[in-house]
Protein backbone atom coordinates (compact mmCIF):
# COMPACT_ATOMS: atom_id res chain seq x y z
CA UNK A 1 0.00 0.00 0.00
CA UNK A 2 1.32 3.58 -0.15
CA UNK A 3 1.27 6.63 -3.26
CA UNK A 4 1.45 5.17 -7.09
CA UNK A 5 4.30 7.38 -7.46
CA UNK A 6 6.01 5.61 -5.11
CA UNK A 7 9.18 3.99 -6.28
CA UNK A 8 8.71 0.96 -4.45
CA UNK A 9 4.97 1.06 -5.76
CA UNK A 10 5.99 1.30 -9.63
CA UNK A 11 8.75 -1.38 -9.40
CA UNK A 12 6.07 -3.95 -7.80
CA UNK A 13 3.62 -2.44 -10.82
CA UNK A 14 6.21 -3.23 -13.28
CA UNK A 15 7.02 -6.45 -12.00
CA UNK A 16 3.61 -7.55 -12.06
CA UNK A 17 3.79 -6.44 -15.93
CA UNK A 18 6.51 -8.21 -16.74
CA UNK A 19 5.65 -11.48 -14.79
CA UNK A 20 2.63 -11.88 -15.36
CA UNK A 21 1.87 -12.27 -11.94
CA UNK A 22 -1.49 -13.12 -10.28
CA UNK A 23 -2.74 -10.05 -8.56
CA UNK A 24 -5.23 -7.55 -7.60
CA UNK A 25 -5.42 -3.70 -8.06
CA UNK A 26 -7.53 -2.36 -4.93
CA UNK A 27 -7.93 1.24 -4.62
CA UNK A 28 -9.22 3.47 -1.27
CA UNK A 29 -13.08 2.65 -2.05
CA UNK A 30 -12.49 -1.13 -2.82
CA UNK A 31 -10.30 -1.33 0.28
CA UNK A 32 -12.48 0.09 2.49
CA UNK A 33 -15.05 -2.56 2.22
CA UNK A 34 -12.70 -5.69 1.80
CA UNK A 35 -9.77 -5.15 3.89
CA UNK A 36 -11.15 -2.10 6.32
CA UNK A 37 -8.57 -2.49 8.64
CA UNK A 38 -6.23 -0.23 6.50
CA UNK A 39 -6.53 3.23 6.19
CA UNK A 40 -5.23 4.83 2.35
CA UNK A 41 -4.92 8.45 1.89
CA UNK A 42 -5.20 10.06 -1.58
CA UNK A 43 -3.10 8.83 -3.75
CA UNK A 44 -3.13 5.71 -2.70
CA UNK A 45 -3.48 1.81 -4.24
CA UNK A 46 -3.03 -1.13 -2.79
CA UNK A 47 -1.60 -3.99 -4.50
CA UNK A 48 -2.96 -7.43 -3.35
CA UNK A 49 -0.25 -10.53 -4.09
CA UNK A 50 -2.63 -13.44 -4.26
CA UNK A 51 -0.17 -16.13 -4.09
CA UNK A 52 1.65 -14.31 -0.90
CA UNK A 53 1.96 -16.43 2.46
CA UNK A 54 4.17 -16.10 5.48
CA UNK A 55 6.88 -18.29 7.10
CA UNK A 56 6.82 -19.56 10.93
CA UNK A 57 10.87 -18.81 11.12
CA UNK A 58 11.57 -21.15 14.24
CA UNK A 59 9.59 -23.94 13.08
CA UNK A 60 11.96 -23.75 9.70
CA UNK A 61 14.94 -22.78 11.15
CA UNK A 62 14.19 -26.43 13.39
CA UNK A 63 12.82 -28.63 10.48
CA UNK A 64 15.87 -27.53 8.52
CA UNK A 65 18.33 -28.64 11.19
CA UNK A 66 16.38 -31.86 11.91
CA UNK A 67 16.62 -32.60 8.23
CA UNK A 68 20.04 -31.57 7.88
CA UNK A 69 21.11 -34.45 10.46
CA UNK A 70 19.10 -37.08 9.02
CA UNK A 71 21.08 -36.60 6.12
CA UNK A 72 24.45 -36.92 8.18
CA UNK A 73 25.31 -33.23 9.15
CA UNK A 74 26.58 -32.99 12.64
CA UNK A 75 25.26 -30.28 14.79
CA UNK A 76 27.04 -28.76 17.27
CA UNK A 77 24.82 -26.82 19.89
CA UNK A 78 25.79 -24.05 21.56
CA UNK A 79 28.97 -23.57 20.66
CA UNK A 80 30.46 -20.72 19.08
CA UNK A 81 32.98 -20.66 16.86
CA UNK A 82 35.49 -18.39 17.94
CA UNK A 83 38.17 -18.05 15.00
CA UNK A 84 37.69 -19.22 11.34
CA UNK A 85 41.64 -19.75 9.86
CA UNK A 86 42.91 -20.53 6.18
CA UNK A 87 45.44 -23.08 6.41
CA UNK A 88 46.59 -24.94 3.80
CA UNK A 89 44.19 -26.59 1.36
CA UNK A 90 41.52 -26.31 4.75
CA UNK A 91 40.09 -24.43 7.12
CA UNK A 92 40.65 -24.56 10.90
CA UNK A 93 37.63 -23.89 13.00
CA UNK A 94 38.19 -23.24 16.64
CA UNK A 95 35.30 -23.28 19.24
CA UNK A 96 36.32 -23.29 23.16
CA UNK A 97 36.80 -26.68 23.50
CA UNK A 98 38.38 -28.11 20.15
CA UNK A 99 40.01 -27.00 16.73
CA UNK A 100 38.85 -28.98 13.60
CA UNK A 101 40.10 -29.11 10.30
CA UNK A 102 37.70 -29.05 7.09
CA UNK A 103 38.11 -28.61 3.32
CA UNK A 104 35.90 -25.86 3.05
CA UNK A 105 33.47 -23.65 5.44
CA UNK A 106 30.13 -21.48 4.82
CA UNK A 107 29.56 -18.83 7.20
CA UNK A 108 26.29 -17.72 7.76
CA UNK A 109 27.05 -16.21 11.75
CA UNK A 110 24.47 -13.19 10.67
CA UNK A 111 24.37 -10.46 12.72
CA UNK A 112 28.03 -11.40 14.52
CA UNK A 113 30.12 -11.61 11.04
CA UNK A 114 32.02 -8.43 12.07
CA UNK A 115 32.62 -10.27 15.21
CA UNK A 116 33.54 -13.39 13.78
CA UNK A 117 35.44 -11.85 10.77
CA UNK A 118 37.01 -8.39 11.87
CA UNK A 119 38.85 -7.89 8.85
CA UNK A 120 36.08 -8.18 6.48
CA UNK A 121 36.39 -6.18 3.32
CA UNK A 122 32.91 -5.17 3.18
CA UNK A 123 30.86 -3.05 5.20
CA UNK A 124 27.79 -4.96 7.31
CA UNK A 125 25.55 -2.81 9.04
CA UNK A 126 24.11 -3.78 12.23
CA UNK A 127 21.16 -2.53 13.19
CA UNK A 128 18.86 -3.02 16.22
CA UNK A 129 15.13 -3.68 15.29
CA UNK A 130 11.72 -3.72 17.15
CA UNK A 131 8.77 -5.67 16.57
CA UNK A 132 5.93 -4.70 18.10
CA UNK A 133 2.20 -6.42 18.65
CA UNK A 134 -1.35 -4.65 19.06
CA UNK A 135 -4.42 -6.12 19.52
CA UNK A 136 -7.16 -5.38 17.30
CA UNK A 137 -10.03 -3.50 17.73
CA UNK A 138 -11.94 -5.25 15.26
CA UNK A 139 -12.57 -8.83 13.66
CA UNK A 140 -11.53 -7.11 10.09
CA UNK A 141 -7.85 -8.07 11.18
CA UNK A 142 -8.74 -12.17 11.45
CA UNK A 143 -11.22 -12.44 8.77
CA UNK A 144 -10.94 -15.07 6.32
CA UNK A 145 -8.40 -13.12 4.19
CA UNK A 146 -5.19 -11.89 6.28
CA UNK A 147 -2.74 -11.22 3.89
CA UNK A 148 0.63 -9.50 5.19
CA UNK A 149 1.74 -6.16 4.40
CA UNK A 150 3.94 -3.64 3.25
CA UNK A 151 3.21 0.09 3.65
CA UNK A 152 5.64 2.11 1.31
CA UNK A 153 4.85 5.86 2.45
CA UNK A 154 5.40 8.39 4.37
CA UNK A 155 6.85 5.26 7.18
CA UNK A 156 8.06 2.32 5.39
CA UNK A 157 6.26 -0.32 7.61
CA UNK A 158 5.34 -4.05 7.09
CA UNK A 159 3.03 -6.76 9.46
CA UNK A 160 1.08 -9.36 9.03
CA UNK A 161 -1.87 -10.67 11.64
CA UNK A 162 -0.49 -13.33 13.58
CA UNK A 163 -1.02 -16.98 12.99
CA UNK A 164 -2.40 -17.26 16.53
CA UNK A 165 -5.32 -15.17 15.75
CA UNK A 166 -4.53 -12.94 18.83
CA UNK A 167 -2.86 -9.63 17.76
CA UNK A 168 -1.12 -7.82 15.04
CA UNK A 169 2.80 -7.61 14.21
CA UNK A 170 4.30 -4.43 12.90
CA UNK A 171 7.94 -3.35 12.03
CA UNK A 172 9.64 -0.67 10.47
CA UNK A 173 12.33 -1.10 7.67
CA UNK A 174 15.99 0.30 7.67
CA UNK A 175 16.23 3.96 7.99
CA UNK A 176 14.10 3.77 11.47
CA UNK A 177 16.78 1.33 13.09
CA UNK A 178 19.09 2.74 15.26
CA UNK A 179 22.73 0.95 15.23
CA UNK A 180 22.96 -2.22 17.50
CA UNK A 181 26.10 -2.03 18.69
CA UNK A 182 27.95 -4.76 20.22
CA UNK A 183 26.34 -7.80 18.91
CA UNK A 184 26.62 -9.35 22.33
CA UNK A 185 25.74 -6.45 24.38
CA UNK A 186 22.60 -5.44 22.07
CA UNK A 187 19.85 -3.26 24.35
CA UNK A 188 16.73 -5.44 24.63
CA UNK A 189 14.98 -2.46 26.51
CA UNK A 190 12.72 -0.84 24.37
CA UNK A 191 12.18 3.00 25.44
CA UNK A 192 8.65 4.75 25.61
CA UNK A 193 9.61 7.35 23.11
CA UNK A 194 10.87 4.64 20.52
CA UNK A 195 7.06 3.86 20.29
CA UNK A 196 5.96 7.22 19.05
CA UNK A 197 6.44 6.14 15.46
CA UNK A 198 4.72 3.08 15.47
CA UNK A 199 1.77 5.07 17.52
CA UNK A 200 2.03 7.72 14.94
CA UNK A 201 1.50 5.11 11.78
CA UNK A 202 -1.66 3.41 14.08
CA UNK A 203 -3.45 6.92 14.24
CA UNK A 204 -2.59 7.38 10.55
CA UNK A 205 -2.84 4.03 8.85
CA UNK A 206 -3.97 1.13 11.12
CA UNK A 207 -6.83 2.90 13.79
CA UNK A 208 -8.37 -0.74 14.00
CA UNK A 209 -5.69 -1.55 16.46
CA UNK A 210 -5.74 -0.58 20.29
CA UNK A 211 -2.54 1.84 20.53
CA UNK A 212 -0.80 0.12 23.79
CA UNK A 213 1.27 -2.61 22.72
CA UNK A 214 0.92 -5.90 24.08
CA UNK A 215 4.20 -7.21 23.13
CA UNK A 216 7.82 -5.83 22.25
CA UNK A 217 10.54 -7.54 21.06
CA UNK A 218 14.35 -6.29 20.19
CA UNK A 219 16.27 -7.96 16.54
CA UNK A 220 19.48 -7.37 14.70
CA UNK A 221 19.81 -7.44 11.11
CA UNK A 222 23.13 -6.64 8.82
CA UNK A 223 22.24 -4.63 5.98
CA UNK A 224 25.07 -3.47 3.04
CA UNK A 225 25.09 -0.31 1.57
CA UNK A 226 23.19 -1.21 -1.82
CA UNK A 227 20.82 -3.75 0.51
CA UNK A 228 21.88 -6.64 -1.98
CA UNK A 229 23.70 -9.45 0.46
CA UNK A 230 27.70 -10.72 0.07
CA UNK A 231 28.06 -14.40 -1.40
CA UNK A 232 30.81 -16.15 -1.92
CA UNK A 233 34.49 -16.36 -0.98
CA UNK A 234 36.55 -13.98 1.33
CA UNK A 235 39.46 -12.34 -0.40
CA UNK A 236 42.54 -14.86 -0.76
CA UNK A 237 40.24 -17.72 0.69
CA UNK A 238 38.43 -19.60 -2.08
CA UNK A 239 37.37 -22.10 0.86
CA UNK A 240 35.80 -19.77 3.41
CA UNK A 241 32.58 -19.14 1.76
CA UNK A 242 30.25 -16.18 3.22
CA UNK A 243 26.88 -15.25 3.44
CA UNK A 244 26.09 -11.98 5.02
CA UNK A 245 24.59 -9.16 5.13
CA UNK A 246 20.89 -10.36 3.91
CA UNK A 247 19.51 -6.45 4.80
CA UNK A 248 16.17 -7.55 6.07
CA UNK A 249 15.27 -10.13 2.79
CA UNK A 250 17.27 -13.14 4.15
CA UNK A 251 14.93 -15.76 5.04
CA UNK A 252 12.75 -16.19 2.01
CA UNK A 253 16.01 -16.56 0.32
CA UNK A 254 17.48 -19.65 2.58
CA UNK A 255 16.76 -22.48 0.32
CA UNK A 256 17.75 -20.60 -2.64
CA UNK A 257 21.10 -19.19 -0.89
CA UNK A 258 21.52 -22.47 1.03
CA UNK A 259 21.66 -24.48 -2.56
CA UNK A 260 24.36 -21.43 -3.81
CA UNK A 261 26.35 -21.87 -0.96
CA UNK A 262 26.46 -25.70 -0.87
CA UNK A 263 27.77 -25.13 -4.54
CA UNK A 264 30.54 -22.74 -3.81
CA UNK A 265 31.72 -24.95 -1.16
CA UNK A 266 32.01 -27.73 -2.87
CA UNK A 267 32.53 -26.76 -6.26
CA UNK A 268 33.86 -23.23 -5.91
CA UNK A 269 30.88 -22.11 -8.15
CA UNK A 270 27.38 -21.66 -8.80
CA UNK A 271 24.92 -22.44 -11.70
CA UNK A 272 22.42 -20.09 -10.12
CA UNK A 273 22.58 -16.29 -11.75
CA UNK A 274 24.29 -14.97 -8.28
CA UNK A 275 26.94 -12.73 -9.68
CA UNK A 276 24.70 -9.46 -8.42
CA UNK A 277 25.42 -10.73 -4.82
CA UNK A 278 29.19 -12.02 -5.66
CA UNK A 279 31.94 -11.26 -3.07
CA UNK A 280 34.58 -11.26 -5.96
CA UNK A 281 35.57 -8.40 -7.49
CA UNK A 282 33.23 -6.23 -4.91
CA UNK A 283 33.68 -2.91 -3.75
CA UNK A 284 32.46 -1.70 -0.71
CA UNK A 285 28.78 -1.73 -0.94
C1 LIG B 1 12.59 -8.51 12.94
C2 LIG B 1 13.07 -9.11 11.66
C3 LIG B 1 12.17 -9.33 10.63
C4 LIG B 1 12.59 -9.90 9.43
N1 LIG B 1 11.67 -10.15 8.47
C5 LIG B 1 12.05 -10.78 7.34
C6 LIG B 1 11.09 -11.10 6.35
O1 LIG B 1 9.91 -10.77 6.48
N2 LIG B 1 11.50 -11.77 5.24
C7 LIG B 1 12.80 -12.13 5.07
O2 LIG B 1 13.12 -12.74 4.04
N3 LIG B 1 13.75 -11.83 5.98
C8 LIG B 1 13.40 -11.16 7.11
N4 LIG B 1 14.34 -10.83 8.04
C9 LIG B 1 15.77 -11.04 7.73
C10 LIG B 1 16.22 -12.46 7.96
O3 LIG B 1 15.80 -12.91 9.23
C11 LIG B 1 17.75 -12.50 7.84
O4 LIG B 1 18.15 -11.89 6.63
C12 LIG B 1 18.22 -13.95 7.85
O5 LIG B 1 17.81 -14.59 9.03
C13 LIG B 1 19.74 -14.00 7.74
O6 LIG B 1 20.11 -15.36 7.78
P1 LIG B 1 21.53 -15.81 8.26
O7 LIG B 1 21.52 -17.29 8.29
O8 LIG B 1 22.57 -15.10 7.45
O9 LIG B 1 21.70 -15.23 9.75
P2 LIG B 1 20.81 -15.51 11.05
O10 LIG B 1 19.46 -15.99 10.72
O11 LIG B 1 20.96 -14.26 11.89
O12 LIG B 1 21.57 -16.71 11.75
C14 LIG B 1 22.88 -16.56 12.25
C15 LIG B 1 23.10 -17.67 13.26
O13 LIG B 1 24.49 -17.76 13.55
C16 LIG B 1 24.64 -17.97 14.95
N5 LIG B 1 26.00 -17.50 15.32
C17 LIG B 1 26.41 -16.22 15.41
N6 LIG B 1 27.73 -16.18 15.74
C18 LIG B 1 28.15 -17.47 15.82
C19 LIG B 1 29.41 -18.08 16.11
N7 LIG B 1 30.51 -17.37 16.37
N8 LIG B 1 29.48 -19.44 16.12
C20 LIG B 1 28.35 -20.19 15.85
N9 LIG B 1 27.14 -19.66 15.57
C21 LIG B 1 27.04 -18.32 15.55
C22 LIG B 1 23.52 -17.16 15.57
O14 LIG B 1 23.25 -17.63 16.88
C23 LIG B 1 22.38 -17.43 14.59
O15 LIG B 1 21.70 -18.61 14.95
C24 LIG B 1 13.96 -10.25 9.25
C25 LIG B 1 14.88 -10.02 10.28
C26 LIG B 1 14.45 -9.45 11.48
C27 LIG B 1 15.45 -9.23 12.57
Amino acid sequence: MGPTEHQQMATVLQSIAEHDLDHEILDADAMAKRFPQYRLEDGDAAVLDRRAGFIRPELTVQTAARRAEQLGARIHRYTPVREITPVGNGVEIRTDDDAERFDAVVVTVGPWVNDLLPDLPWEVDIRRLISAWYVPTTDAWFGEERPAFIRTSPTHCYGLPSPDGVSVKLGLSRALHRPAGDPNELDRTVQPGELDIFTELLRRHLPELHPDPTRLSVYMEGYTESSRPLVGPLPGADNVVLLAGFSGHGFKLSPAFGDVAADLALDGTSSQPVDFVSTVGRTAA
